[in-house]
């Protein structure tokens, strides 16, 4: 399997070619068309699989395809919303989404705390397509008012397991209380606890899993 059979737009699979790839990675090839296909989707992948593409590039593709959002300041409504357990994967993840979508207008953003909240509720309230962000942060901001999430189309859960580990499962239930409940959602997780089942059992619909 190459990019070339994996339907993504033309201009994304160009940034993948600048990033060297040659080959989508076993979770890609397996996670781009479930996505593509609209399934919510439990990953079972480690750190290193490939498994932040595999989830940014059928993401890009789909808001490349349809209508930009509105929030209620005038500005760009949210439409994916990835959550990460930590600032550094957050900027990573954001990171690659610039990189895979350079050749798109889309918008995205990172949000994480430990850092000034000002700029980021300068951000928020332009908006963004795509918000990257640690569960804490990410409440405080909409409990102040600065967030608004009821265009969230897609919600990716990134290592929801270290998100499980590091005490977020009561900040990431809340998260879950504030998008629309019709979504389309991912999961991502290296291992699998009775935990990580429970939140995949209440946020999925008959998903479809992939173990690499
Ligand atoms: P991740 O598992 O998302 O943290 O990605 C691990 C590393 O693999 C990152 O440095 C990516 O740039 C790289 N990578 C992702 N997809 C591919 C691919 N299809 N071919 C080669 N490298 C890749």
């Amino acid at each position: 399997m190459t990019f070339d059979d994996l339907n993504l737009a033309p201009a994304i699979l160009k940034a993948v070619r600048e990033q060297g790839y040659e080959n989508p990675t076993p979770i890609q090839a397996q996670a781009i068309p479930a996505v593509l296909e609209g399934h919510d989707l439990l990953a079972g992948a480690q750190t290193g699989t490939g498994k932040t593409a595999a989830f940014t590039l059928p993401v890009l593709h789909k808001l490349s395809m349809s209508r930009s959002a509105t929030n209620r300041t005038g500005g760009v409504g949210v439409r994916a919303l990835v959550l990460t357990p930590t600032r550094e994967l957050a900027a990573q993840v954001e990171e690659s989404v610039r990189d895979y979508g350079k050749y798109l207008q889309l918008s995205s953003a990172v949000i994480f705390g430990g850092v000034g909240m000002n700029p980021q509720i300068a951000t928020l309230k332009r908006g963004v397509d795509i918000l990257v962000a640690t569960p804490g942060r990410l409440l405080d901001l909409q409990q102040q008012g600065h967030l608004d999430l009821s265009s969230v189309q897609i919600l990716i859960l990134d290592e929801a397991d270290r998100m499980l580990d590091m005490g977020f499962i009561h900040d990431v239930k809340k998260v879950l209380a504030l998008v629309p409940r019709e979504k389309q959602s991912l999961l991502f997780s290296a291992t699998f606890s009775d935990e990580i089942r429970d939140l995949a059992n209440t946020l999925l619909k008959n998903p479809q899993s992939i173990q690499v």
